[in-house]
């Protein structure tokens, strides 16, 4: 890494946050007025509200991601974790990818470590449950479920066959929502090539402990949604929760108790962990917690924003609401992520800082091929909408959404040979142990002594 005498601007994730943050203010830099860092575990950043259409193999997995090193070419990216910070000696602690961790020092400071899954000691979850946070787990999802459904056509047990066609759901926000809209729809469509699994076969069950789903595109529309799912043949229970999903067999709190294979939890997310290592501020959440500069408070030379801050929301607190803060979503976090890269310049040159404010501007969610729901806030006026008119708004606003145009493009060439060739049904589970064949035909053969006591072993554990 660099060790110029330049001041360094430490941005830690390079996620939604990170990787606007360190484009603005690398724009607004002059040459040579500091050096910008971007720490990340991964080298990449991960368009998150693409990940249900990736889990369905509407959009190729490698399309919803960014990488990091080729869109800040002019920045210094690290591939690592920030474990702890000393404000003090102002030096964080990166943990890389392999060897030792150390320190590296910083003048001015940007925290955007985004969200982690938030969960609940629920017996079974952690072995079982699969999260929507990153591209791993979409892809991981998709051939799990079309796993699922190679299993069902090829067993003759009417258990297992019942068990790995039952999907379960926990969490029905915009991430569970539209993976279980994407997911059934992509599973439902796959049936057609299998000789012994239809799709009145499957079984998709969503769960959320709130009387609502899809919150953000408000009541009717979330109503909507609901019905919708509920006449593709979605089971939906509402106000109750999972209470255990112990090798799989899922119990609900009103009663209902079945066995699948599959249990996505999408039930939040909660501020990063790691955080309460760092020393800030935090709110009553875990959250940092930010004035309405995004500057934390206390500091002068540290900002954040996005899913890992608290910042308050002017137009709530204008409109009465004294305590309105900014949900996590991408919208407040993209435009937070400029106001924040300003800022920085500005506090390196001495300036004031800019207020952060931003109406909503609606909410657009995708349900599966051609369905979804869409708010949007035209001035005085809400337009909400719903079916295929819908899907076009949440596509067309996503894809132009999507940083950089190689990737815009990319996403949109995706959808567009998709309308020509049929959906890619294959399920390729291995690749998650893809030296698993060649370590079983290279291994070395046991020598002849330890081969036969194992076969004695056996023999003696059969009788
Ligand atoms: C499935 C899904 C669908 C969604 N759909 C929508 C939608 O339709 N509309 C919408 O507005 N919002 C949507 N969201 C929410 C939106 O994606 C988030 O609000 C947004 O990504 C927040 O940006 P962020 O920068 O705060 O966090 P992130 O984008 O999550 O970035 C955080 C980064 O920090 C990195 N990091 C973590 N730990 C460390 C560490 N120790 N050191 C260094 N780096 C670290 C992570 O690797 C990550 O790259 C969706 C989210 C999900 C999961």
């Amino acid at each position: 890494m660099s060790t110029t005498e330049r001041p360094r601007i430490l941005v830690v994730g390079g996620g939604y946050v990170g990787l606007y943050a360190a484009r603005r203010i690398l724009k607004k830099m002059r040459y040579g007025e500091a050096t910008v860092t971007v720490v990340d575990p991964r080298s990449y950043m991960t368009y998150q509200p693409f990940l249900p259409e990736a889990a369905a193999g509407s959009i190729s997995p490698r399309h919803v991601v960014v990488p990091l090193r080729r869109v800040l070419p002019k920045a210094e990216v690290l591939t690592g974790r920030v474990t702890t910070i000393d404000q003090d000696r102002k030096v964080a602690t990166i943990a890389p990818l392999v060897g030792e961790a150390y320190e590296l020092p910083f003048d001015y400071l940007v925290i955007a470590m985004g969200a982690v899954s938030r969960t609940f000691p629920i017996p079974g979850l952690a072995e079982q449950g699969i999260g929507m946070k990153g591209i791993e787990e979409a892809i991981g999802l998709r051939n799990h479920v079309l796993e699922q459904l190679d299993k069902a056509d090829s067993t003759t047990d009417e258990d297992v066959r019942r068990k790995a066609l039952t999907f379960v759901f926990v969490g029905g926000g915009f991430a569970g929502a539209e993976t279980i809209g994407e997911v059934e729809d992509m599973a439902r469509d796959a049936a057609k090539y299998y000789n012994n699994v239809s799709r009145e076969d499957m079984r998709f069950i969503l769960v959320d402990a709130a009387d609502k789903i899809l919150p953000e595109v408000g009541p009717k529309l979330g109503q909507y949604g609901k019905e919708h799912l509920e006449g593709r043949g979605v089971e939906v229970y509402l106000s109750t929760s999972m209470d255990s999903c112990v090798d799989g067999h899922v119990v609900l709190k009103n009663g209902l108790e079945v066995d699948s294979s599959t249990i996505v939890w999408t039930a939040g997310v909660k501020p990063n962990p790691v955080l309460s290592r760092f020393g800030l501020p935090l709110g009553p959440r875990g959250h940092v917690d930010t004035g309405t500069t995004l500057q934390v408070q206390g500091t002068d030379y540290i900002w954040s924003a996005g899913d890992n801050a608290q910042v308050p929301d002017l137009v709530g607190r204008k409109a009465g609401n004294e305590n309105a803060w900014c949900p996590p979503n991408a919208q407040h976090a993209l435009r937070q992520a400029r106001v924040l890269g300003d800022n920085v310049i500005s506090g390196m040159r001495g300036f004031p800082q800019k207020e952060y404010s931003h109406a909503n501007k609606g909410a657009v969610a995708g349900l599966g091929l051609h369905k979804g729901v869409a708010f949007i806030v035209v001035g005085k006026m809400k337009i909400k909408l719903k079916g295929r008119l819908a899907w076009y708004m949440h596509r067309g606003y996503h894809g132009l959404a999507m940083p950089t145009w190689n990737r815009k493009i990319r996403v949109f060439a995706d959808w567009t040979l998709a309308v020509f060739l049929k959906r890619e049904v294959v399920s390729l589970g291995a690749m998650e142990t893809p030296r698993e064949e060649f370590y079983e035909a290279a291994k070395p053969a046991p020598a002849p002594a330890v081969a036969a006591a194992t076969k004695t072993e056996e023999k003696a554990k059969a009788s």
